[in-house]
């Protein structure tokens, strides 16, 4: 047996260890290799179908850990022989990954996953010191876990898991081979291959899960009022956009809803700026619990909104946009000391082609026809045709 650096790399001819030929180096790199690989596919094919089925915690605490499992057994597969029914493996790393990520049930499962695909191997000595080792790993993870102080960044939870899991590894093999020639080589190995594959694991989890958590915001925040939870404008804008298009081909009517709260001012100077938000948020609901299901709800910026009223006359845009403006006056705003306050919107009304015949023009007639609520009292709701304002 011999040791050699060449180039920087620790290699160790197989005589004693790993398959014919093959040094452990690079059998330990094949583990590496297959982790990295393997949890990048996971992890982009969870998200992509975690976002489509919107699964809950509880499925997807069930689909990691079948997942940490199958990545063990999959290691397990590729495990380098180094006694004689005794085997080395990353196997520990997807149990560290899931624990740190999701937490008990899904290590213990995968726990369990990998020790059933052990067994299977054979049922020897060095099987049952794997579960002794498995056991003992997997509390140890879940004490770290329970353990870390609030806040603590996640690789310095992780770095304790590999650390345990290598003192635990070192303990547990040294009572099973015994053989002080074998050790001497095999540890340093194994330090170096599940330390730098424990943290590169590691970071490269949080890594891919950060970036995806972020493309996601992204992508909500783009379309999405962050305050409301409604459409911002710009989707406003793709959408109003499609609609009036087809609307027009189809040749079906199309209302908008502008609508703009009264002396919102007052609000902001009487219970502060954030007790204007709060009444915001609390505004969006009402406008979607008094619209119908499918008509879309926006924020058009500041405290103006609209409502995209599909296949709906003029007369019926009247109804849904009174009963939108009653709904408001009668609704108790909560502010965050327990005082409730109410406030009044006014409403604007513009129906393709009822009351405008040229789509390009129904924005600018809705908000001609919520100024002329606001001329004419406010908290009420107002509706003329293009012809009329042109006459003006
Ligand atoms: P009017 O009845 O004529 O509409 O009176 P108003 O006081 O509502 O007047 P206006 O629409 O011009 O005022 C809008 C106010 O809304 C001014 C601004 O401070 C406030 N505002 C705009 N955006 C926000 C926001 O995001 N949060 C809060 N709290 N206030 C906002
Ligand atoms: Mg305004
Ligand atoms: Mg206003």
């Amino acid at each position: 047996m011999w040791i050699e650096l060449i180039d920087g790399m620790l290699l160790q001819s197989s005589d004693k260890f790993g398959k014919a030929g093959v040094p452990l180096f690079v059998d330990l790199f094949v583990n590496l290799s297959i982790i990295i690989a393997l949890i990048f596919t996971y992890l982009q094919l969870k998200w992509q179908l975690f976002k489509r089925l919107k699964l809950n915690d509880k499925v997807s605490h069930l689909i990691n850990g079948i997942a940490g499992g199958m990545l063990g057994l999959i290691l397990l597969r590729f495990s380098i022989q180094v006694g004689d029914s005794t085997y080395i493996d990353l196997r520990y790393l997807p149990i560290i990954l899931v624990t740190l990520h999701g937490g008990f049930r899904p290590a213990i499962l995968s726990g369990a996953i990998i020790m059933a695909g052990r067994f299977y191997i054979n049922h020897t000595y060095s099987a049952y010191m794997a579960l002794l080792l498995m056991i003992i790993s997997l509390t140890g993870f879940l004490l770290i876990r329970h353990y870390a102080k609030r806040g603590q960044p996640l690789y310095v939870t992780g770095a304790s898991m590999v650390l345990f899991s290598n003192i635990a590894f070192t303990i547990v093999i040294s009572l099973l081979i015994g053989d002080w020639d074998k050790l001497k080589v095999l540890f340093p190995n194994y330090w170096l291959f599940a330390t730098v594959g424990g943290m590169a694991s590691i970071f490269f989890v949080e890594h891919v899960r950060h970036s995806q958590y972020l493309l996601d915001k992204y992508e909500l925040e783009s379309t999405t009022d962050y305050l409301t939870g409604l459409n911002n404008v710009r989707q406003f804008d793709v959408m109003w956009n499609e609609l009036i298009h087809g609307a027009v081909q189809r040749g079906e009517n199309l209302s908008l809803l502008a609508i703009d709260i009264d002396h919102f001012k007052k609000v902001n100077d009487t219970y502060g700026h954030a007790g204007g938000d709060l009444v915001l948020a609390e505004l969006a609901k009402v406008l979607r619990d008094n619209a119908r299901s499918f008509d879309i709800v926006s924020r058009n910026g500041g405290e103006e909104f609209s409502v995209i009223l599909q296949d709906c006359s003029k007369e019926r845009a009247l109804i849904i946009a009174e009963r939108i403006r009653q709904g408001v006056e009668d609704h108790h705003f909560p502010l965050a000391n327990g005082e409730r306050i109410q406030i009044t919107i006014s409403i604007g009304v513009a129906t393709y082609p009822e009351t405008v015949y040229n789509p390009d023009q129904m924005r600018e007639v809705a908000d001609q026809c919520l100024y002329e609520a606001k001329r004419t009292g406010r908290n009420r709701v107002c509706t003329a045709s293009a012809e009329q304002f042109a006459q003006k």
